[in-house]
């Protein structure tokens, strides 16, 4: 390789990451102008207008308006473009497929839900996603998408975009290749957990917050860990398996990792469904009697309207949860744990038995400095957190946007 071929890589490289300072500049703290964009980044006043410029020429930011400056004419101020383009978002849970379509800014255009079967085998839940994806490319209606992002409940091998291990027996499923063999827009595939935390971090309840903990609450129950401001992934990638720690000895209920004991046993939407049809046979009256399917948002409905089984087995449930998100309080110190996943609709339920139980079963020093939140995103969390593995790779390399056609070529200049 040349020495003028190896420099011009470089320089590419410098200016890429240049293009990412500024834009994470201007997503932090919006609107901004030029001059405080260099006065945060440390760039010069010429070098920020040509990167700017091409912010811009690739839609990515836009001038929103003027602000007053001391002495000078008015400063112009950057923010983000909504209208950039427009991203799909599906999550692949249990028994469920959830599809959004948003702008850049995480708004949902438009979101479609289908109930699918544990026992459905891997083509079906393939398929199932392929059409929600064409759906979303449909009421994209000609926008420019800027990519599609899938999470799925397990283990998730996020750098080749592979499923390792998800609850439905499925094992290294290339979901990544699959999609990107059927669509030509960039893919990211991560664990929902995960993918939740940062759509909270880059759109939601968390925005400000460097250390919390997103819990989704489902099927399973999962962790996404942001310490300083990074999802801790851990050293094969598949950190907050939170739900298969152990609260029971091993003689107790067997969990679908094959192991017994599992806090998700106690904790998630079966344990919730199985408590009301403990107290339903044991003859306490309750307007769930005879529902078939007996549901979590059934369970919710009743509790609305006061029923005792149903807020009897959400309260106990919800201190399950809460044990387990004490242990996290305990081990991690967060300031804010963000609940969300499929039991969002009875979240009201859980969360003064989860509070309760944070307060009592973690250091009261740790237990007064944290929050225990809803996420903002409601059920779309992890749909959103899809969405945002799209953002993520934008904000570290703006350049795999390309520019607009009729967009003038500006010079490449240094940094
Ligand atoms: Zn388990």
């Amino acid at each position: 390789m040349s020495r003028r071929s190896y420099r011009t890589g470089d320089q590419t490289l410098v200016r890429s990451m240049n293009l990412s300072t500024v834009l994470r500049c201007i997503w932090d703290d919006r609107p901004l102008s030029r001059t405080t964009i260099a006065a945060h980044t440390g760039l010069n006043k010429t070098t920020v207008s040509s990167l700017v410029t091409d912010l811009e020429q690739r839609g990515l930011i836009h001038e929103v308006g003027q602000r007053e400056s001391s002495g000078g004419r008015p400063a112009r101020l950057l923010d983000l473009n909504a209208d950039a383009g427009v991203m799909i978002g599906v999550e692949i849970g249990v028994d469920f497929c959830r599809a959004v379509l948003t702008d850049f800014l995480a708004a949902v255009l438009w979101r479609e839900h289908c109930e699918t079967s544990p026992l459905a085998g891997q083509d079906d839940i393939i398929q199932t996603v392929l059409t929600m994806i064409g759906d979303a490319v449909e009421h994209a209606a000609g926008s420019r998408i800027l990519g599609i992002g899938v999470t799925l409940r397990g283990l998730v091998d996020t750098s080749r975009g592979v499923s390792v291990f998800f609850p439905n027996q499925w094992r290294n499923v290339p979901v990544r290749q699959i999609i990107s063999e059927h669509f030509d827009y960039p893919v990211a595939v991560d664990n929902d957990a995960n993918a939740a935390a940062l759509g909270e971090r880059l759109f939601g309840a968390a925005g400000t917050v460097d250390d919390f903990i997103y819990v989704v609450v489902g099927m399973g129950i999962g962790a996404g860990i942001c310490i300083n401001g990074q999802i801790y992934r851990g050293a094969g990638g598949y950190a907050g398996e939170v739900g298969h720690t152990k609260l029971l000895h091993s003689n107790s209920r067997p969990c679908h990792c094959g192991q017994r004991g599992c806090w998700e046993t106690l904790a998630n939407q079966y344990a919730l469904v199985e408590r009301v049809q403990a107290a339903l046979a044991a003859n306490h009256p309750s307007l769930l009697a005879g529902a078939n399917p007996l549901t979590v948002e059934r369970i919710g409905e009743a509790a609305d309207a006061g029923d005792p089984v149903a807020c009897q087995a959400l309260a106990e449930t919800g201190a399950f949860v809460g044990i387990g998100i004490a242990n996290l309080v305990n081990t991690f110190n967060p300031k804010l744990v963000v609940v969300g996943g499929a039991m969002y609709n009875v979240m009201s339920y859980l969360l003064p038995a989860i509070r309760q139980q944070v307060d009592e079963c973690s250091s009261s020093e740790l237990s007064q400095m944290v929050s225990i939140e809803p996420s903002v995103h409601g059920r779309d969390a992890c749909a959103i957190g899809a969405v945002a593995l799209i953002t993520q790779d934008i904000l570290h390399d703006p350049t795999s946007v390309p520019r607009y056609k009729n967009a003038v070529r500006i010079p490449e200049e240094r940094g």
